[in-house]
């Protein structure tokens, strides 16, 4: 049991809700405390991946949109499903070492080791257990057991005899606690064959250990385990209480919590020589140590002697119990808290603005409340809204997403397996525009990172884009010189007259052999159509080269968020204003909230009903794959523009976020007509069909059409990020406001 579990006997809980569905999670709210306690119900032949998958999936879904104050751990195996969700701090109380147990898991080393690394604060639950931690962590404090006195003093006035206990003979010496290898099951068979005029009474649950391997005696009783509330009256049904511990690796470094209860029971204690009790209770009066058969026996008969007097020993012990409570050690563990939260705080806004949760979730009555502008969509173009009219208009915003998380199509997380990826696919962040750049500084440090990407041809992997490389590569050639390249691909270049497909892009600038061996199946899958269906500037994306430049970008600003994507939107809807609310629909806020602006990044045929039909959108399925290998592949992505190859590329992320990891995580991308609306498909009749809705959207009053989809353009996140700045100056400028530099999201600001 926790100790926090411990803390006062929790009775009125709501009945379980069941879960709905398979895998479900049940739940039980605390009336008196308002503690949720969640309960996940699995196939119980799930392997530890789909398990832990599952797990994380079911965690996300109950968590998402609240704020996490802390991810507390008791143990570092809840770490795989549970990394990637973010809160103020980190916190690591560690009970035991586990490692030492029967049955711990093997993985259980690495993963405390990556939870170490990962905690804000430690707390240990003894002394022993923190000198042996102490150099694993800069901010490691011992929390020995505390006791809640009045529940376990119920014991010395009890006259509530449980059932099973009422019968059994006297004298007896009792223990309550998890029955398991760490027993010394000799010991006790040994207690009770020495002294069969006593009767041993061991309260608990037999875990791990055999049944069959427990001393059977007449005067041995078992009699399972019982509730809190209830050990008080068992504890009064004993004269001595036990500690019956072997000593080995297992009980090391165990702090066990039932000395100070068993001593606020006021009964007497003998306890094998663990070095917690020995340092904390060996010196106090009542307390015996014996370390082997015959000295507990020994030990045994003189705590009865104790028994019969305790006035001659609890003054001495009550009054050494006296500081001892759990309020105290609530306070003391939640000033470690505070004080790791604001050093992390204080640690992020020097390097980046502070990645908090974000705001709470609120209830729908309090939708009542009025905002000045309803954000649809957290991908870049609301988030960046958010941010601006919350920080630079002052504005009221809540900011809705349907999905589960902030972020949009660049969101990423750290899968099960501690690999930070990204959900819808690799994104690449890079821009020429200075004010892009320097916007997005604001909420984040970068690393340094320039995408490069191979082809998988019929002569091996080579640079994409097209480059000298690539022709040297391909045709065993010996091109030494841009000017030998460009001669070489114009003897290749078709002539046409008019350049408007994706097809003619290509084929005038490189031939027809280039393009069918890199353009024309890759395009076909990716889209669902020949080159020649599609405008001009869908391969236009991808340039040819001469020289030898094999980076997939030449922009001047290339670099991924240092900390993912992810944390960079935390920090930026990270402000008192914005109200984050995922998970929730446009449809579920439009008619029950109060508000004089709508921010539209969805699709903008959706917002309209599809009055005019739908619009059409090429999707993706992404297949996310985690390898027992370091290394997949040599760069970010491999493209296979293979026809008869179902997918498109796969991306490594490790190349693309410089984490390093074991194993490592890829996403194969297979294009799909049905799914999440993923690309507008740049074609002339889209586009008029576009026109129509856009015809709408200006009529359309108090509501404002950004970013991707709502603009129906295959438009990169800068792209989105500068057009959502610009409708904020748009937005501004409306209200009257003159804004300077950096209010506008501009570099050359005088903030
Ligand atoms: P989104 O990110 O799509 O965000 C819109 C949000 O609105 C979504 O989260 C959606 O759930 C929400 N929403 C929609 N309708 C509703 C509704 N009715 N109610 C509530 N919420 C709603 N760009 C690059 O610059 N580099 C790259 O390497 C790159 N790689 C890409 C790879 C893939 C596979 C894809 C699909 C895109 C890639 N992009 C890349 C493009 C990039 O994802 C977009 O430019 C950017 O995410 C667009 O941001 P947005 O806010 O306009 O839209
Ligand atoms: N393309 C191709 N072969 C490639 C890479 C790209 O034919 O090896 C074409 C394809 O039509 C693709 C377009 O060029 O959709 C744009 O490529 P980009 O890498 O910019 O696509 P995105 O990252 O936006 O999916």
């Amino acid at each position: 049991m926790s100790r926090f579990a411990q803390q006062r006997p929790v009775i009125f809980w709501e009945e379980p809700r069941p879960g709905e569905g398979d895998p479900r999670v049940e739940t039980r709210v605390c009336l008196e405390t308002g503690v949720v306690v969640a309960t996940p119900m699995l196939d119980p032949n799930l392997d530890d991946e789909a398990r832990d998958a599952t797990l994380g999936r079911l965690l996300t879904e109950l968590i998402a949109g609240r704020p996490v104050r802390a991810r507390w751990y008791y143990t570092p195996m809840m770490l795989p499903f549970s990394r990637s969700v973010s809160g103020a701090c980190v916190v690591y109380d560690c009970m035991d070492e586990l490692a030492n147990f029967k049955f711990a898991p093997p993985a259980l080393v690495a993963l405390e080791r990556e939870l170490l690394a990962a905690a804000d604060v430690v707390f240990t639950g003894g002394y022993s257990l923190y000198e042996a931690k102490r150099s694993a962590h800069g901010d490691i404090h011992p929390f020995p057991s505390s006791v809640d006195r009045d529940h376990f003093a119920k014991a010395r006035a009890s006259r509530d005899t449980p059932a099973d206990q009422a019968g059994l003979g006297t004298p007896r010496l009792g223990f309550y606690g998890v029955i398991d290898e760490r027993m010394d099951l000799d010991l006790i068979a040994a207690v009770a064959d020495a002294r069969p005029d006593w009767t041993l009474v061991l309260v608990g649950p037999v875990v791990k250990i055999d049944p069959e391997a427990l001393p059977r005696r007449a005067n041995i009783a078992y009699l399972g385990g019982k509730s809190y509330a209830a050990l008080p009256d068992y504890l009064a049904g004993w004269d001595v209480a036990l500690m019956p511990f072997a000593i080995n690796e297992s009980t090391r470094f165990i702090s066990p919590t039932k000395t100070p209860e068993y001593l606020a029971g006021g009964r007497p204690v003998v306890s094998t020589p663990i070095t917690d009790v020995v340092r904390h209770y060996g010196a106090l009066p009542g307390v015996r140590i014996a370390a082997d058969a015959e000295g507990f026996v020994a030990a045994c008969a003189e705590a009865l002697e104790d028994a019969r007097r305790p006035e001659t020993w609890l003054p001495r012990v009550d009054a050494a119990l006296a500081d001892l409570s759990w309020d105290e050690t609530f306070r003391a563990m939640n000033g470690r808290m505070e004080t790791a939260i604001a050093r992390r705080a204080r640690q992020a806004s020097a390097d980046i603005k502070v990645a908090l949760p974000y705001a709470p979730a609120i209830r729908p009555a309090s939708r009542q409340r009025p905002f000045d502008y309803v954000v649809v969509g957290a991908g870049f173009a609301g988030s960046v809204l958010a941010e601006r009219l919350a920080a630079g208009l002052g504005k009221r915003v809540l900011l809705v997403d349907r999905r589960p998380h902030i972020g949009g199509n660049a969101y990423d997380e750290y899968n099960a397996d501690g690999v930070l990826m990204h959900r819808y696919g690799p994104h690449i962040f890079h821009t020429n525009s200075e004010d892009v750049a320097a916007y997005l500084s604001r909420f984040t440090r970068w690393r340094p990172y320039e995408h490069r990407v191979l082809a998988r041809t019929s002569a091996g992997l080579l640079p994409m884009p097209i480059n000298r490389t690539t022709l040297n590569g391909l045709y065993g050639l010996n091109l030494t010189s841009d000017d030998e390249a460009a001669a070489f691909l114009a003897s290749r270049a078709e002539p046409v007259a008019s350049v408007r497909t994706s097809e003619d892009v290509v084929i005038s600038a490189i031939g027809r052999d280039l393009y069918e061996r890199f353009f024309r199946g890759y395009t076909r899958k990716q889209w669902g159509l020949d080159p020649s269906e599609l405008d001009k500037s869908v391969t236009a994306r991808v340039p040819t080269r001469v020289n030898t430049d094999d980076r997939y970008f030449t922009d001047s600003f290339q670099a991924m968020p240092a900390a993912g994507y992810t944390r960079m939107f935390e920090a930026m809807v990270d402000h008192p204003n914005i109200t984050v609310e995922t998970g929730v629909d446009w449809e579920d806020v439009r008619g029950e909230t109060v508000f004089d602006h709508v921010v539209y990044t969805g699709p903008i045929d959706d917002y309209f009903d599809q009055r005019f039909g739908a619009l059409p959108y090429r999707s993706l399925r992404f297949r996310h794959e985690t390898h027992d290998q370091e290394w997949f592949q040599p760069v970010g992505t491999v493209n296979y523009p293979a026809e008869d190859v179902p997918y498109t590329r796969v991306s490594e992320y490790k190349h693309i976020t410089g984490q390093s990891h074991r194993k490592t995580t890829i996403t194969y991308e297979h294009p799909s007509a049905t799914g999440d609306p993923y690309y507008p498909i740049p074609r002339p009749e889209n586009q008029a069909l576009y026109k129509r809705y856009e015809a709408l959207a200006l009529a359309e009053r108090g509501v404002t059409f950004v970013g991707r989809l709502a603009s129906y353009r295959y438009y990169n996140m800068d792209q989105v990020v500068g057009q959502a700045l610009a409708t904020f100056r748009r937005l501004a400028e409306r209200e009257g406001r003159v804004l300077k530099g950096a209010e506008i999201g501009s570099a050359v600001g005088d903030a």
